[in-house]
């Protein structure tokens, strides 16, 4: 099969023909039909993320067909691959029923093989079947951009009043979910970044504009999906007491040192981190009902490169899927 494949942190990634990947058991055979990319796997070319499996394919958002192995599907099944590929089952959190903390997991395109290519192999019981209503390339950005975006929505409480600072691929459905519960957005974006900002507005963002001066108003929650550490206490400034600072990437630039009075008053910051499955079934049973509509820009799987400089950039409007 064809498979753009990442060597060695830093280096781009390049087209190989190697074999088909086999299912073991309990593993089922996809063939690709859209792979979203994330910022996770921009983190983990710049070697950010320090221990990928090397040579690795990247890719944890997986639209796939079935063609064999495992008996949960049917060939033929359309089935979505996320970025928790394994647990352990047997861990402290395992048995919590916080499989997103396992100590001992395996990520979609990180510890094994991801959805940059043809084929795919995964484990069937962390695949999800996909929502009918999504073309492929639509319901690609749900299995990770939505369904961490949306762990992350579950974890700002009941926040009337909500900041989604960075408003890339995970913002905008976001936006779409929070709006339809009620909320309103305050989508945050640098601040000459007039697009984005027109973008959050037409997806019923209230206000948008400069993240690091913040809105006019006070806020309950704050979700900051961008990975730059100075949105940290920029937000935690933007939250009333009691309010909550989310973090949704899995890195950030350092968080610059700031004055504790800005915690104070009860206010709390957290991490959000993977998703159990529980997570994925919630939120694809959600988005065809509020119904998150998601934009997307596709690309050839040749093009892995380009969509991954795109999304670098800041350039995407939406978020960037691969079409083997
Ligand atoms: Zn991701
Ligand atoms: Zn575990």
């Amino acid at each position: 099969m064809r498979a753009m494949v990442l060597s060695a942190a830093r280096t781009p990634l390049r087209l190989e023909d190697v074999p088909d990947p086999e299912p073991g058991a309990g593993q089922v055979l996809l063939r690709v039909r859209a792979c979203g990319v994330c910022r996770t796997d921009l983190h983990i070319v710049d070697g950010e993320l320090v221990e990928p499996k090397l040579p690795l394919v990247l890719g944890h958002q997986i639209v796939g067909e079935v063609v064999d192995g495992g008996s949960r599907f049917t060939v033929g099944a359309r089935v979505g691959v996320p970025w928790l590929g394994w647990t352990c089952g047997e861990c402290r959190f395992c048995i919590a029923g916080q499989e997103n903390l396992c100590d001992r997991p395996r990520f979609t395109g990180y510890d094994v093989d991801g959805g940059f290519a043809e084929l795919a192999v995964a484990d069937e019981r962390f695949c999800f079947p996909v929502p009918e209503g999504y073309p492929d390339e639509q319901a690609a950005p749900l299995l990770c951009a939505g369904l961490i975006g949306y762990r992350s929505l579950r974890l700002a409480d009941n926040a009337e009043r909500i900041g989604l600072y960075g408003f890339g691929a995970s913002a905008h459905i976001v936006c779409q979910v929070a709006v339809a519960q009620g909320r309103r957005v305050f989508a945050g974006t640098r601040a000459e970044d007039a697009e984005a900002q027109a973008f959050a507005r037409s997806l019923g963002a209230a206000w948008a504009g400069d993240a690091l001066a913040g809105p006019p108003e006070e806020l309950d929650a704050v979700i900051v999906f961008a990975p730059a550490g100075e949105l940290v206490p920029a937000a935690l400034g933007h939250v009333r007491k009691g309010g909550v600072v989310v973090c949704a990437g899995i890195h950030m630039s350092d968080i610059p040192s700031f004055p504790y009075e800005l915690l104070w008053g009860e206010r709390v910051l957290r991490s959000v981190a993977n998703l159990t499955r529980a997570d994925g079934e919630e939120f694809l049973a959600l988005a065809p009902a509020v119904p998150v509509r998601t934009e997307v820009e596709t690309f050839p799987l040749e093009a892995a490169d380009e969509a991954l400089a795109r999304l670098r950039s800041g350039e995407l409007r939406g978020a960037a899927v691969l079409i083997p």
